[in-house]
């Protein structure tokens, strides 16, 4: 239904012209029952209840060789991918880099959260463990710093809440980037930054999609993830 003018409401200089239009009761947004603590609110599609991974499969369409246990699962053998593929996304997932800390670098908690299994923002204990500055934790990894670094302690539980729109192509085949906005425990550490078509590192998965798998990734190091849930944006 189009929106209907209620109200507009005169300038200063009595000149007659709407300076704002309310919108009619009948285009309220639709009621979503939001979560406690994290939980995911009405509307959003759980990847992870702490149970199983019946929503993912690995990076080759086998079963998923994670493990799951005590309400978490951990990078095991090969990627991890969803089966069911997304657009434009809100995305809650919680993470935590081992609690014992070996290596350094891109070495110690490397995993990674791949949109439409292409775009990457970064998952490293960046715990007081410099790095070049695009690849640490919140990074949009190869294009994009984080603004500041919220990092938790090795083994703690952290956040990401991540608003992900894909790039487009136009009929004309003009591309329309994306965008990411990040926030690491709550925390803003990226701005509505632009992703362009070939903005990736991946492999795998190349050029623009209007839907892919979420991703993430197994580099080798035991990060642990929970609580995974997307909103299906427009
Ligand atoms: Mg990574």
């Amino acid at each position: 239904m189009s929106p209907r003018p209620l109200l507009c409401v005169a300038s200063l200089f009595g000149m007659g012209l709407c300076a704002s239009t309310l919108l009619a009761a009948d285009a309220a947004p639709p009621v979503v029952t939001p979560g406690v603590q994290g939980a995911p609110p009405s509307d959003a599609v759980v990847l992870f209840d702490g149970k199983d991974l019946s929503a993912w499969k690995s990076g080759d369409g086998t079963a998923p060789q994670w493990t799951v246990r005590d309400g978490y699962f951990e990078v095991g053998k090969g990627n991890l991918m969803t089966r069911e593929e997304f657009g434009p996304i809100q995305l809650h997932i919680e993470w935590a880099s081992p609690a014992e800390v070996k290596g350094e670098g891109q070495g110690r908690g490397n995993s990674g959260v791949y949109f439409q299994g292409r775009y990457e923002i970064q998952v490293l204990d960046s715990y007081q463990n410099p790095t070049y500055s695009n690849g640490q934790a919140k990074a949009f990894y190869g294009f994009s710093a984080p603004l500041v670094n919220a990092s938790r302690k090795p083994g703690e539980w952290q956040t990401y809440d991540i608003v992900f729109h894909p790039p487009q192509a136009g009929a004309d085949g003009k591309v329309t980037p994306g965008s990411f906005t990040v926030f690491h425990n709550g925390v803003l550490v990226q701005d509505h930054i632009p992703v362009s078509g070939d903005a990736t590192t991946a492999a795998q998965f190349k050029g623009l999609t209007p839907k892919g798998p979420l991703l993430l990734q197994d580099h080798g190091n035991p990060v642990r993830y929970r609580n995974v849930w997307v909103r299906k944006l427009k």
